[in-house]
């Protein structure tokens, strides 16, 4: 039986629901005027319910397609601008009990190169990010209570925290790791996390057994009910992904729906983020297998009707997905990115030798953080390292109220500008520095409240004059 509210995996997926869904979506795809009633519903930007966005999806009338990209754009331009929110991975360890089929860190793999970072390694890990101009990264770690206890990932996002390199921090550490306990969960926010992000992988039930068929990641119910426990423990920001390609995509994308209801009738606070990455080849791993591979049309429409079904979510693109395809994505609806990244255990310090491999998956863009700076205020978006919200206490349903009354721009789109701006006075290229000087300016007049204008500009000055970690 299908109920959002439930704790129960299955009964807030519901299968019979998804499926009931998808004949809804399939008998409805063509029909004009439920297509323009759902539009029309999506232009109030409150988002719109699993069953309307499969319509969306599903919708084979190319003008309405046309309607469904155009109104995706203008979503993510209402609700946080032009700014893209830049980060990195960093991995841990890839030592895994697991046995994913889709992932070289799985373990029966005996030939990829298996390493856990020392303190003192993840410090020059750390210290090369800094340098690089990050601010915020996404710690990675496979499943494995010897090797990965809790202990050793808490004693990491301390040390991370913990160095101040040059002008360098990284102000904000979010977490992949799997799926746990209410008591690790309350030791990670103890910890300062940001946000905890688990990718479901697949939300159907059958194919998530197969595609787990050893170690402790095998229980659906215990991993789809993670995020209830983390809410639990009071990590309140979270976010969802589904690794496209695994599963029919129509079936994830209302599942993936389904589960951002879920979390707002139970918590009131729906996914801070969603990410989409597709399968990828790696060490081990044919992409052949997957007969559900997506192209970059359909792709570009789940983002579409993501940001549309919930605009308030931010939508992550990673360097799985190669230049070209990040630019019309982020045109679309994509908030966030990540930028110069390493899927290697260590990697950012030194580049791993040739005869080692400890990737999680092959990177398709390959461009370094300035590279990926420079072309993103090309294409006129302003590259932010923002991490205000949570060092602000703007987490949870905080953050939720802002940005569903639109409120967070007035919020990022100053705070990008401040963070651009210290990017561009410690590690930006010269040819970078002027491209990003003329940007500040432009976008300066954008800003509509005069009294916040006039903060950012004397801030500006200060960072010009050394001072830095500036944030409204
Ligand atoms: S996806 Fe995660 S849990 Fe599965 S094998 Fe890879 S690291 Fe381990
Ligand atoms: S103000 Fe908040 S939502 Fe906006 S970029 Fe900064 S941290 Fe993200």
């Amino acid at each position: 039986m299908y109920d959002p509210k439930s704790s129960k995996a299955e009964e807030f997926i519901s299968h019979e629901e998804v499926l009931e869904t998808l004949r809804f979506a399939d008998k409805n795809k063509n029909n004009t005027a439920l297509v323009n009633e759902i539009i029309e519903k999506a232009k109030f930007r409150k988002g719109l319910t699993h069953r309307e966005a499969s319509v969306l999806l599903a919708c084979e009338l190319p003008d309405k397609n046309e309607e469904i990209f155009d109104l995706a754009r203008q979503i993510k331009d209402d609700f946080y601008g032009n700014r893209v929110v830049l980060f990195a991975p960093l991995y841990l360890s890839n030592y895994c009990i697991n046995g994913c089929v889709y992932c070289p860190y799985h373990r029966q793999n005996r030939h990829i190169t298996r390493k856990k970072m020392t303190q003192e390694e993840i410090r020059r890990e750390v210290i090369a990010l800094q340098d690089m101009g990050h601010k915020r990264i996404a710690i990675e770690s496979g499943e494995d209570p010897v090797n990965n206890p809790i202990e050793y990932i808490l004693e990491s996002i301390d040390t991370i925290y913990s160095i101040k390199h040059k002008n360098g921090s990284i102000r904000r550490v979010n977490v992949n790791i799997a799926a746990t306990t209410v008591e690790n969960y309350k030791k990670l926010k103890a910890a300062g996390i940001g946000t905890y992000v688990l990718f479901q992988e697949t939300y159907h039930k059958e194919s998530y057994e197969k595609l787990h068929p050893t170690g402790p990641k095998h229980d659906y119910a215990y991993h789809t009910e993670a995020m209830d426990r983390a809410m639990m423990g009071g990590i309140d920001d979270v976010g969802l992904g589904v690794l496209f390609g695994l599963e029919k995509y129509r079936y994830e994308f209302a599942a993936l729906l389904m589960h951002a209801e879920h979390l707002e009738a139970v918590f009131g606070v729906g996914p801070h983020t969603i990410s989409v990455p597709r399968v990828r080849p790696a060490d081990d791993i044919d992409v052949s297998r997957f007969k559900n591979a997506l192209d970059d049309d359909i792709f570009a429409k789940i983002v579409a009707c993501i940001r549309i079904a919930v605009p308030y979510t931010g939508i992550i693109v990673s360097t799985r997905e190669n230049k070209a395809t990040r630019e019309r994505l982020l045109n679309l609806g994509v908030s966030q990115i990540s930028g110069g990244s390493r899927t290697s255990v260590g990697g950012y310090a030194k580049p791993e030798p040739e005869d080692e491999n400890s990737a999680q998956f092959e990177v398709n863009d390959t461009r370094t953080l300035d590279e990926v700076v420079k072309w993103l205020m090309e294409l006129g978006f302003i590259p932010s390292f923002c991490t205000a919200c949570y060092r602000e206490g703007r987490t949870g349903d905080r953050f939720m109220s802002l940005c569903k009354s639109r409120q967070i721009l007035n919020c990022c789109h100053p705070n990008a500008l401040m963070t651009l701006k210290e990017y561009l006075e410690d590690y930006a290229t010269p040819e970078t520095k002027a491209v990003g000087e003329v940007l500040i300016q432009k976008e300066l007049d954008r800003i509509p409240n005069n009294k916040v204008r006039k903060i950012v500009e004397e801030n500006l000055v200060k960072i010009s004059n050394g001072m830095r970690d500036f944030r409204l």
